[in-house]
């Protein structure tokens, strides 16, 4: 498949730059578009074909349902069986924005995009390109993230290309994303509230509009039949996760550097491309050829930024080997090691003094 390319000028008027988009959209086909979050790979929801597209050009497991996109309120209604108070209590103050909510699905969702589920998950995305994208073509876009699957999300258009070139239809390139991780999901099904994905709209925001919610089991533990011994690579369910084998280690700064530099060392020297996942605050103190820097530990919101784009660099870079310091401060901490731990297989090591 020949897939067009489009490069999106975000200084100038989008819906003229959308129409070939948007008419791709409407007839069945396949477009990758930015979101604040990462790229998302689109298709029309309602269009069980378009459902399978997606599956089939991400390499993606048909049981694992794909989130709407929607730009108005109304859709609510639409794509849900029944909307709770607190849905639009949520809607009004983080949409648009980074939050997909779960609702029962109405009819006229297919399975497909459900991945076989009853309940649909629905997010208003706030970039400029996401909201024309939806508008012009009037289709509710149903989009997973738009890398292949099992590969890390794609905050940039390069990504995309190096990922599904050739797989889709059409691939709009807007630069960089503003938030780098994947939205936060609620489930509004579910007597008290749960989120099944953290991400940057954290639980205690949400707590403050509609009170009660908890984290889901799974967020906090590893899924029961993800049996992975720590640093026994190989023979474990990984996501979002580089081509090298990755292991995260926590501790005090002063230990986790000791650590990572003797084993880079014993690593390189056993014939590993090793690479280190550090921070401003440590990147110098390591003695290797390959220290990416997520940023610094007092701003996580400029690791949330960075992550992908680094674990995507250490692929492009033929590492086989990373080693990575925990980064568990400020509000976004939950979502960042949710990824890591994702990225590694859940190989982490908790150093003692
Ligand atoms: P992605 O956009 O690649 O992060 O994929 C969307 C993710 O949203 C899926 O992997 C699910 O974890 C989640 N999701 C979407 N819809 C539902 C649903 N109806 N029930 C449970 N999880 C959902
Ligand atoms: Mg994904």
């Amino acid at each position: 498949m020949q897939t067009i390319i489009q490069r999106i000028e975000m200084d100038q008027e989008l819906s003229g730059q959308l129409k070939e988009a948007a008419r791709i959209l409407q007839n069945g086909g396949l477009v990758a578009f930015p979101t604040e979050t990462v790229y998302e790979l689109g298709g029309n929801a309602l269009d069980p074909n378009a459902s399978a597209a997606i599956y089939a050009a991400k390499g993606r497991p048909s049981d694992n349902p794909l989130i709407v996109h929607i730009a108005d309120l109304d859709a609510l209604t639409v794509l849900a069986k029944e909307v709770p108070d607190t849905a639009y209590q949520l809607a009004e103050h983080f949409w648009p924005g980074p939050l997909t909510m779960l609702l029962n699905k109405s009819d006229i969702v297919p399975k497909e995009t459900t991945g076989g589920l009853e309940t649909v998950g629905i997010r208003m995305p706030s970039h400029p390109v996401a909201r024309a994208l939806i508008k012009e073509s009037g289709v509710y876009i149903a989009a997973p993230s738009a890398n292949r699957s099992g590969r890390p999300s794609t905050t940039r258009g390069e990504h995309v290309i190096a990922d599904l070139n050739g797989r889709v239809d059409m691939i709009l390139d807007a630069g960089h994303v503003t938030i780098g991780l994947e939205s936060t999901i609620v489930d509004l099904t579910s007597s008290v509230p749960l989120i099944l994905r953290p991400g940057y709209i954290t639980k205690e925001q949400i707590a403050e509009v509609i009170g009660a919610v908890e984290y889901d089991k799974a967020v906090l533990k590893r899924r029961k039949d993800d049996t992975i011994v720590a640093r026994a690579p190989g023979m474990k369910y990984r996501h979002y996760a580089p081509k090298g084998d990755m292991v995260i280690y926590k501790g005090t700064a002063e230990r986790v550097i000791a650590v990572i530099n003797s084993l880079a060392a014993e690593y390189a020297a056993n014939g590993e491309r090793v690479g280190i996942l550090a921070s401003d605050e440590t990147a110098e103190r390591y003695q290797c050829s390959t220290v990416l820097r997520l940023g610094s530990h007092d701003d996580d919101e400029e690791a949330a930024l960075h992550l992908f784009d680094c674990l995507r660099e250490f692929d492009d870079l033929g590492i086989t080997k990373i080693l990575s310091e925990s980064f568990d401060k400020g509000p976004l901490a939950q979502a960042i090691m949710n990824r890591l731990l994702k990225a590694s297989g859940y190989q982490m090591v908790e150093l003692s003094q």
